[in-house]
């Protein structure tokens, strides 16, 4: 018997993995009652330009606060969703909660605040993405151009017309897309010239390696380089010393998001600091990393 490991990779059977089953099974039956009962919860982590002075998105990562299990993380429980479709139910949700948070933000005055929401493959295979994205801003009477969309790379790879198709009209529409952890789903280089895409984040596994090894360094640097000439806007994830930091600015890499900045926390938290920072913005000029 095969099961599934996570993204596409089979594995024959073996008595060891009899709890990795159980686990696996367990999730998906609890999964089911979390989507009932309002189990899963919404992190924030920013995304910012690295002088203060344009937009600040926030991307929103999905929780799983399990009754007995504690906090359960989205690599854990995001691909048992997706091998069981429960993936459409659970993203429904999420882009709606991302939304209503945004349109909350919104009413508060965080005008410079965007968000950002991942996507799986399964949601654009089975959700007729432009119109499912566009009843979400319209219930939340939420400008398109406050809404990203994070697709992975590997997603790209036989994606179809028809979803391109829909893409594009997001994007006539001021939706912007992007393409999420960019350099580890071995797409062709050429692809890149007909996606559907405005945004590149550079996975972090090159930005911990970029400072180590000379190889990924000259990758890192092509990789910006390209984008400038694409018109791609890039960003960096994973970002955790200010040495990568450094490093990304000297390649022209004005998008950040790490640790080094913030990690992923309540909305509660971001509303107060954002709120703060623009007030120390009056104030001051030249703010560095934010929050500071
Ligand atoms: P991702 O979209 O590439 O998100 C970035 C991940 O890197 C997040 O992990 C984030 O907490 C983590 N991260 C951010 N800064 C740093 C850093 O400086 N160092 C390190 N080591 N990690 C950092 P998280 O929240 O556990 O999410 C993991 C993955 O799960 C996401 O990768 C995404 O593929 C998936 N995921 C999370 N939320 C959602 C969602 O709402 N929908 C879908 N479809 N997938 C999601
Ligand atoms: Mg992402
Ligand atoms: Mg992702
Ligand atoms: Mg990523």
């Amino acid at each position: 018997r095969a099961k599934k490991e996570g993204r596409g990779i089979y594995r024959i059977y073996s008595p060891e993995m009899g709890s990795t089953m159980r686990r696996y099974h367990y999730l998906l039956e609890e999964m089911r009652v979390a989507l009932d009962t309002n189990c899963f919860f919404l992190s924030f982590q920013p995304i910012i330009h690295v002088d203060g002075s344009a937009i600040s998105y926030f991307e929103a990562l999905v929780r799983w606060q399990h009754p007995a299990e504690g906090t359960i993380a989205p690599t854990e429980f995001i691909p048992i969703a997706e091998d069981s479709n429960l993936i459409l139910k659970l993203g429904d949700w999420i882009l709606e909660e991302a939304c209503r948070q945004m349109a909350a933000w919104y009413n508060a005055g965080m005008s410079k605040t965007r968000i950002s929401v991942n996507l799986s493959g399964i949601q654009l295979k089975h959700r007729r993405i432009h119109e499912w994205v566009m009843e979400c801003l319209d219930k939340m009477s939420l400008p398109a151009n406050s809404l990203m969309l994070e697709i992975t790379e590997s997603c790209f790879i036989d994606i179809s017309d028809s979803i391109i198709d829909e893409l594009n009209k997001l994007r006539a529409e001021g939706v912007i897309i992007a393409i999420d952890d960019f350099g580890t789903g071995f797409s062709s280089l050429s692809v890149l010239a007909n996606l559907p895409v405005d945004v590149l984040k550079i996975d972090k596994l090159f930005i911990s390696e970029a400072t180590k090894n000379k190889k990924y360094h000259k990758i890192l640097h092509s990789i910006a380089e390209l984008s400038t000439r694409l018109d791609l806007k890039v960003v960096a994830e994973g970002i955790e010393e200010i040495e990568q930091l450094e490093l990304l600015k000297s390649l022209g890499v004005v998008y950040i998001q790490g640790y080094l900045v913030s990690r992923p926390e309540s909305s509660a938290n971001v509303g107060s600091r954002v709120l703060k920072q623009s007030a120390n913005h009056l104030s001051q000029t030249g703010t560095g990393v934010w929050p500071p």
